[in-house]
């Protein structure tokens, strides 16, 4: 799906950060022997009702940090104001009745 960006909107993201460890794979890299691989920064969401991963680049998590809040929030606000909408239908109903 294809979206419209306006880069005056802030960056919104549904997800959650997350540490991910991995071995990058070549074989003379510090991480193929032992314990220790290499550890980034993520943010895991679902898409298309799958999992996805992205790894972040350092300068990426305090503007990822920020966006998944911002989401976060609204998502909140919303869920508190159709909590009140059904109170309000609901005690408008029994005024009504
Ligand atoms: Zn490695």
């Amino acid at each position: 799906m294809v979206h419209m960006t306006d880069p005056d909107e802030p960056l919104v993201l549904r997800g959650r950060l997350t540490t991910f460890a991995r071995r990058c794979g070549k074989r003379t890299c510090w991480c193929a022997t032992g314990e220790d691989k290499h550890v980034s920064p993520a943010l895991v969401f679902y898409e298309d009702g799958r999992t996805r991963t992205v790894t972040l680049r350092a300068g990426e998590v305090e503007q990822v940090e920020a966006a998944v809040a911002r989401y976060d929030a609204a998502a909140e606000q919303l869920a508190a104001a159709a909590e009140r909408g059904l109170a309000a239908f609901r005690a408008r109903r029994e005024a009504n009745r």
